[in-house]
């Protein structure tokens, strides 16, 4: 899922500040289960932002909204009167949400609420990890599952870069080396002359370092 955290409401004020009519509209998938933009945080964003607005002398008028999905225009219509009633939406969606918001309404202020992070899973109770920077070629299945690209601090494709200590990372302690992850997997899965294969250096090209992408399927337009 995609995993966020939510903007400090100091910061929201400063960013809604020059605004009376704001509409905070939630997200109900990934956000919802990161428990950064769903219906609860929508409600306590709005609570935060009306105390704030009351001790600042702001004028602020919140209203309430959560749809399903913000990057998905069917779901986006259901939210359309509500948008439009309002002078400014705080999205508390991902980076998609809002900028398919802001692209749906083009004369209407549309700020995101949350600093999008990464793509990752809940690993426990209170704590996200990153799993994947979807770098456009998939690479998991020669590494036994476990993403080198995220996963390694430094990247690398071919082995450890010889600095980790007692399996954690170099440059990250409070993390597994993934190298070490890597290993483990193999050989419990008994695959480990993967690692006698030289991996090429990886073409760049399909991630976002080639440039803004786009996915088309020919099968899928009409
Ligand atoms: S190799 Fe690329 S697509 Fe696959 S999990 Fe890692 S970052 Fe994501
Ligand atoms: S210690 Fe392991 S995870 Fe960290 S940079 Fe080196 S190989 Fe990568």
């Amino acid at each position: 899922m995609i995993v966020a955290e939510r903007k400090t409401i100091s910061e929201l004020v400063e960013i809604l500040r020059p605004h009376r009519n704001i509409l905070v509209l939630g997200c109900g998938t990934c956000v919802t289960v990161c428990l950064s933009g769903g219906e609860r945080e929508v409600s306590i964003i709005s609570s935060a932002l009306r105390i704030a607005s009351r001790v600042q002398g702001l004028d602020f008028t919140i209203s309430e909204l959560t749809i399903e999905r913000q990057c998905d225009n069917i779901f986006i219509e259901q939210a359309a009167e509500a948008i439009e009633k309002a002078d400014a939406v705080l999205s508390t969606a991902c980076g998609a949400g809002v900028q398919a918001i802001a692209e749906r309404f083009p004369s209407k202020p549309v700020y995101a609420g949350l600093n999008t992070t990464f793509l990752g899973i809940l690993e426990e109770r209170g704590v996200w990890t990153e799993k994947c920077a979807a770098c456009g070629s998939c690479v998991l299945h020669k590494y036994g599952g476990i993403c080198p690209v995220t996963r390694c601090a430094k990247r690398l494709l071919n082995g450890p870069c010889g600095g980790s200590r007692e399996d954690r990372c170099e440059v990250r302690p409070d993390r597994p080396c993934a190298w070490q992850l890597i290993y483990r997997r193999l050989r419990d899965i008994g695959q480990l002359e993967r690692l006698m294969e030289m991996e090429p250096p990886k073409n760049w090209n399909s991630s976002l370092s080639g440039g803004p992408r786009v996915l088309v399927r020919e099968d899928h337009r009409v």
